[in-house]
């Protein structure tokens, strides 16, 4: 056989063992047998079959544990010790919160569908469900947004007291303290349906169920403390906040200023050990009429009155509203969405020990506390609240689009206008799949903390981007505020959801892949706390198994990357699915080519990656994408694959692989060590780039999907509240859609036979209307429905006008000029 061939073939079963991931020693073996046959028939000289021999014997004795222990990962163990940046307790809780689950699995390069595709869809119970259709649908009427966000600032007393008395603010906290005990998806479905109708009301109703008093009360309290508060939570009797962030402490909150000191002082009239606390808040959701204060502060011991520490580290308490020192009441304004936000301060606050949540053995263990639970609440009330946004926005922009005419068509079937409704639609398909999927993950135990970073940031940038879209597609009905405004207040308050539990540039840039990287990573973290062990000898050995593992795991993305990229994926295995087959496959290509790109980053780089911010957040953005690709795949499964939403899922797909690809690219271009960025580019893009953004075409079918009253429109929009009532917005734009349907024939019938023969020439509908009557072109009935459909558009078309005086937040004092101009004019 000619030495060309043997060279392939050697190199045929090196990609083909390192693609299916051979472990060392069947690796071993594959190759001395492959040696063998070419020592016995190959016409190799005697000096290349001496070289190939010593190879195959240095694999060998890699094989060797004891051998290869004491040559190469010992001393390679002692210099990875010595780079190993520390870790502080803070970064390390961060490190260890939560669990890991689909996120690990897109870090392995090899994602196992199975796994994703047979988990249990979300289902609500006929109780959850009752509370949507019932008391969540009562509320959504109650509420009158332009009362709450310009003339009240505030919820009325009746929704106050309607949301107390149903449970809204109890939906995590369980029955046998009074609360509605839902799944993480039911609380999801809540928030979807209250913020389709008031982003103020959601907000109100997210915090009490999230990261917060009851919360931390479930987890980390004592009996006594469950047993007193979680029943008045339960009733409302008593209104939560959580108080982390200070003037100097906003992102970086675990460096907050506040103290607590543990002395002794008089409480109810006799002498205790307490803590006397001292502390500045702001930005506190609901503490201007929050009744119990959760508190993270500083805990020291000075004068070692509990024991030898002084200082314990970050603690959390609950602080009751009137305790003396504890000024509180005054409220901040965020953006016209005045749900109840503000600062608290204390000075000298003095309060019982008993007051830590959990205890004096919790005492320290606030940041702990902190980032455990943010990783279930995180996934829940943001990307819930942003979701039922974009929901609204998608089901009004579509409507609007449809029954909005200008140029004689209606406004969605301009190709401007589909282009922004596709990115409607598709945005908020990947919004839906990623909230849903990810809540009944919560459900079945995890507490997914990457994914919940990955949701945070990338669900309410796309809720940024549907809302500037709606904006654009209402044109001057979405700029003028008023009453008939069903845009504007949600628009405003997308700013918040972007800076609220961890701000989104810090997300994206340094928590979504800094956690990622080494918490879902199979073998970083093990490598890590190897080296970190103080037992050397277990150390030892636990990290050789984690380095060899995680050399051939680099080989083998490496091999996967290439192959997969040159084959455009077509070959890599992926349950067989039907026509989403191909979006599994390139998941898995990119997911290879990810996890190389990561294993080549930390070894070039290692703690200076940290430092560049830019390119680990282009590795989350790639990361972000192959997560929320696969929550629209399983997604499509959980809702039978149903073929009218296939262009939707093929949107989000395409859409969501174009952009990894994009960040992949920006990587490799931005990568500082030149030789290496080379290398991986070879790897990973041998036949550059191949992937294109969603075309037109495709763009033009999704808009027809939601300019028309479809099965998919209602299945993308399911969950708001859309009910037809005189004040719904939602529901009179589906009810004017369904009449167009209807009155869009007779308006043709009018252009062709009426306005083009010259028997019709009233310039406005009525009055083309009565002419075409008289003309014999429609008939009385038909007439009528023209009418009722005029009516009703015109009505939705319609924006507010205000008196002068009306608008002034204030009256002007006597004599101001602007009063003057009133009187003049
Ligand atoms: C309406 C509202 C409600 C809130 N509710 C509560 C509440 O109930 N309880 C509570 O404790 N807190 C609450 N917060 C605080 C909120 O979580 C903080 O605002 C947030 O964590 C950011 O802090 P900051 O606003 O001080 O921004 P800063 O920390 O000043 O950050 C400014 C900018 O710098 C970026 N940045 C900071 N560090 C980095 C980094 N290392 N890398 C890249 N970018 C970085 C941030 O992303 C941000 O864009 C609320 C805030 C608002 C506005």
């Amino acid at each position: 056989m000619p030495s060309l061939l043997w060279f392939i073939l050697f190199l045929g079963v090196f990609l083909f063992v390192a693609y299916r991931r051979f472990s060392l020693i069947n690796t071993t073996l594959t190759f001395t047998l492959l040696l063998a046959v070419y020592l016995a028939i190959g016409a190799a000289g005697p000096l290349w079959k001496g070289f190939l021999v010593l190879l195959l014997a240095g694999l060998w004795l890699l094989n060797a544990k004891s051998v290869r222990q004491t040559f190469l990962t010992k001393p390679f163990l002692l210099t990875y010790r010595r780079l190993l940046p520390s870790m502080s307790s803070t970064e390390k809780e961060a490190l260890e919160a939560g669990t890991v689950w689909w996120d690990g699995e897109l870090f392995t390069g090899h994602p196992a569908w199975p796994k994703l595709i047979s988990a249990a869809p979300a289902r609500l119970s006929s109780e959850e469900q009752a509370f949507l259709d019932g008391p969540c649908e009562q509320l959504c009427r109650m509420i009158d947004d332009w009362d709450v966000t310009h003339k009240r600032a505030d919820l009325s007393p009746q929704v106050w007291a309607y949301l107390k008395s149903k449970g809204f603010f109890a939906m995590i906290i369980p029955k046998q303290y009074g609360g509605l005990q839902f799944s993480a998806y039911a609380h999801s479905c809540v928030l979807v349906k209250v913020a389709s109708r008031s982003a103020t009301a959601a907000s109100t109703i997210a915090v009490p169920n999230s990261l917060g008093p009851a919360e931390l009360l479930l987890h980390y309290g004592t009996e006594e403390q469950k047993n007193y508060y979680l029943p008045r939570l339960a009733r409302g009797e008593e209104i939560p906040c959580f108080a982390l962030t200070g003037p100097r402490a906003g992102s970086d909150a675990a460096s907050l200023p506040d103290t607590g000191v543990v002395c002794k002082g008089l409480y109810q009239g006799a002498e205790v050990v307490g803590l006397k606390l001292n502390f500045s808040k702001r930005y506190i959701t609901l503490a201007p009429i929050a009744t119990v204060i959760g508190l993270a502060f500083r805990l020291f011991d000075p004068n070692r009155l509990l024991g030898d520490r002084i200082d314990y580290g970050i603690t959390c308490a609950l602080i009751p509203r009137n305790t003396p020192g504890v000024t509180i009441g005054r409220r901040h304004f965020p953006l016209n969405v005045p749900f109840q936000n503000g600062p608290i301060q204390g000075h000298d606050v003095f309060v019982p020990l008993d007051c830590i949540i959990g205890g004096m053995k919790m005492a320290g263990q606030g940041w702990r506390m902190l980032v455990e639970q943010l990783s279930v609440g995180r996934c829940i009330s943001l990307p819930s609240n942003a979701t039922g946004g974009a929901k609204a926005g998608a089901y009004a922009a579509g409507a609007y689009s449809r029954i909005r005419r200008q140029f004689n068509m209606p406004v969605g079937r301009f190709e401007g206008i589909e282009e922004a409704l596709a990115r409607i639609a598709g945005l908020t398909y990947i919004m839906d799949a990623a909230r849903s999927v990810t809540a009944a993950a919560i459900d079945a135990g995890q507490k997914p903390s990457v994914p919940s970073a990955i949701l945070k940031y990338n669900v309410t940038e796309m809720g940024r981007t549907v809302a500037n879209d709606a904006m654009d597609v209402h044109g001057g009905k979405g700029i003028c505020l008023g009453p008939k405004n069903y845009l504007a207040r949600g628009y405003q308050a997308v700013p918040i959801a972007i800076t609220v539990e961890g701000a989104n540039i810090l997300t994206r840039n340094l928590i979504i892949f800094g956690q990622g990287a080494i918490r879902c990573h199979p073998f970083v973290l093990k490598e890590m706390n190897a080296a970190r062990d103080t037992n050397r000898e277990r150390g030892l050995e636990q990290f050789d198994q984690a380095l060899f593992g995680h050399i051939g795991f680099t080989i083998s993305n490496a091999v996967r990357s290439v192959i997969m990229a040159l084959t455009l994926a077509r070959f890599t295995g992926v349950p067989d699915i039907g026509p989403t087959r191909r979006y599994f496959q390139h998941i898995n290509r990119f997911s290879a080519s990810f996890a190389f790109a990561v294993d080549v980053a930390m070894l070039t780089l290692g703690g200076y990656l940290k430092k560049k911010e830019s390119l680990s957040a282009r590795l989350a953005d790639v990361l972000s994408c192959l997560y929320l690709g696969s929550m629209v795949l399983k997604h499509h499964e959980n809702q039978g694959r149903p073929a009218a939403d296939l262009p939707i899922v093929e949107w989000a797909c395409r859409h969501l692989l174009y952009r990894a690809q994009e960040q992949m690219h920006g990587f490799l271009r931005n990568f500082p060590n030149r030789l290496m960025a080379g290398l991986m580019r070879v790897m990973i893009f041998p036949r550059g780039r191949t992937y294109f953004a969603p075309s037109d075409r495709l763009g033009h079918a999704i808009a027809d999907v939601l300019v028309n009253p479809t099965e998919t429109r209602e299945r993308l929009c399911l969950g708001v509240y859309r009910t037809l009532e005189p004040n719904n917005p939602l529901g009179l734009l589906q009810e004017a859609l369904t009449l167009a349907m209807q009155a869009e024939p007779l308006e043709k019938r009018i252009r062709v036979d009426g306005q083009k023969t010259g028997r019709v020439t009233a310039l406005d509908l009525p009055g083309q209307i009565q002419e075409a009557l008289a003309a014999g072109i429609i008939t009385e009935n038909e007439a009528a429905v023209l009418r009722e459909y005029d009516r009703k558009v015109m009505n939705l078309v319609h924006v507010d006008d205000f008196d002068p005086r009306e608008l002034a937040a204030a009256a002007p004092p006597p004599g101001d000029a602007a009063e003057a101009r009133m009187s003049v004019a």
